[in-house]
Parts: C-alpha cells; sequence; structure tokens
C-alpha cells in the first residue's frame, strides 16, 4: 500500500497523455502535493546521450556498456517538469525527431528500463503523480490507485504531433511525422522488454473526440471515487 496517490496514465505516442497528464496534476495540485512526471522523458535523454556519444541506439550492448556514465534526474518545478543529463538542463533538447527515435529504440534496451526504474519510483514514493508513459499501469506503478489506457486514432495522433513540431520551429513534414509516430508504436508494441499493452485493471480511454477540459474532468472523478480517503488525508492544510 503506497501513501500517495498513483494515477497511471498509458498509451501510443502523442495521444494526448501529457496534456491530460498535465491537466489533471495542475487540478489535484490545487488541494494536494501533485506533480505531473513524463517518463517518456528520461528515455529521451537516456536516446540524448548515446546520440551525442556517437552510439548507436540500436546496439544493445554498447548502450549497457555506457550507461553506468549516464545520469538523469527530474525536477519539478512551477514552470513543470526539468529534465538533468548529467547535471544539464535538456529539458528543450529532447523534443526533436531524432531523439524520439533514439528514445524508441534505447527504450526496448532492457537494462535501460532497469536502469530508470528506479527514478520512477522514487518519486511515486516521495509525492502523489499523474505519471504517463507506456509501462506505468504495468511495470512502474503496478498498484496505482487510477490507471488510463488512452488511445486515439494514427491520424489524430500524428496530426497533433505534427502541430507540436510546426510550432516549436521545426522543419518537419506531415507523411515523415506520421510514418515515424506508427513505426514507433510498432516498437512499442513488440519489444520485449516491457511491450506498450494496457494494464488488465486499467480504464480504456479514446480520445478523439474528447475536449481536454472534459477529458480532465473525467479523470478527477475516478480519481475521488477511488480513492476518497487518500485525497482527504493529503489534503493541504492551505487548500
Ligand atoms: O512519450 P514519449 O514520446 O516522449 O516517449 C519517447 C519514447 O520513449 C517512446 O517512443 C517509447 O519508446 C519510450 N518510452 C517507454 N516507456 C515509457 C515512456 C516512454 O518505453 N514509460
Amino acid at each position: 500500500m503506497h501513501n500517495y496517490i498513483q494515477i497511471a496514465i498509458d498509451g501510443p505516442g502523442s495521444a494526448g497523455k501529457s496534456t491530460l497528464a498535465k491537466g489533471a496534476a495542475a487540478k489535484l495540485a490545487e488541494t494536494i502535493d501533485c506533480v505531473y512526471v513524463d517518463t517518456g522523458a528520461l528515455y529521451r535523454a537516456v536516446g540524448l546521450y548515446m546520440t551525442r556519444r556517437g552510439i548507436d541506439c540500436a546496439d544493445a550492448p554498447a548502450v549497457e556498456k555506457a550507461l553506468p556514465d549516464v545520469s538523469v534526474t527530474l525536477r519539478h518545478g512551477v514552470g513543470g517538469q526539468i529534465v538533468l543529463l548529467c547535471g544539464e538542463d535538456v529539458t528543450g533538447l529532447i523534443r526533436t525527431p531524432e531523439i524520439s527515435s533514439a528514445a524508441s529504440k534505447v527504450s526496448a534496451v532492457p537494462a535501460v528500463r532497469a536502469f530508470l526504474l528506479d527514478t520512477q519510483r522514487s518519486i511515486a514514493d516521495s509525492v502523489s503523480v499523474v505519471m504517463d508513459g507506456r509501462d506505468i499501469g504495468t511495470v512502474i506503478l503496478p498498484d496505482a490507485d487510477v490507471k488510463v489506457f488512452l488511445t486515439a486514432t494514427a491520424e489524430q495522433r500524428a496530426k497533433r504531433r505534427y502541430k507540436e513540431l510546426i510550432e516549436k520551429g521545426q522543419t518537419v513534414d506531415y507523411e515523415t511525422v506520421y510514418s515515424d509516430l506508427v513505426a514507433r508504436d510498432r516498437a512499442d508494441e513488440t519489444r520485449a522488454a516491457a511491450p506498450l499493452r494496457a494494464a488488465e485493471d486499467a480504464i480504456p480511454f479514446d480520445n478523439s473526440e474528447i475536449g481536454i477540459e472534459e477529458g480532465i474532468d473525467w479523470l478527477i472523478d475516478r480519481v475521488k471515487e477511488r480513492c476518497p480517503e487518500k485525497l482527504a488525508a493529503l489534503k493541504r492544510e492551505d487548500a
């Protein structure tokens, strides 16, 4: 039994996990201490490390060999999550198509998953979390209070990712974004180590037609339903 509230959001790339998780964490943070944890950023940081050193991210033994030199830490401040790679703030550097692909490759290496497991669990041991990723409900937080498996069509997800990248000023074309996303999902679903799949007790949630606020309210209602005692016990005095 864990003391804090744990909410696990899993699903394929660009299904809207971070928007839902971030929004729900912000709403919960009005009354309890709660942070949003984007676990994909950890894999991205490892991918960036390997790429910078010219290590082939698909070469599992080479990636594993370099791992002891890697340190990845997440910080949670007012502006959201900050990712530190060996002490350097790489938050803005890990959101490129090149690093998406590197993250996908290193995430299939079992040693990388084992390496990042403690980082993720230790955050959830110290504060309530809304954590998003691919294996949160199945591996990282198997006893999470609420588990959601978020889906949306490949077209809708690719459109969302394309818009995000364009807004960041990157030069990309829609067809490449679509095929990269589908390839990454396939790799996530078929890898041997912690493949992307819904936990048996996850609530499936189709994000295609639902508005952001509606989705967040729906999730908060599930939390109220599943853990009213914890919500009351964790309520801050100033809330
Ligand atoms: O969520 P995001 O697109 O940032 O994740 C980048 C990659 O990291 C994913 O394609 C996936 O391969 C990997 N990942 C994972 N397990 C997680 C989070 C991300 O394998 N919990």
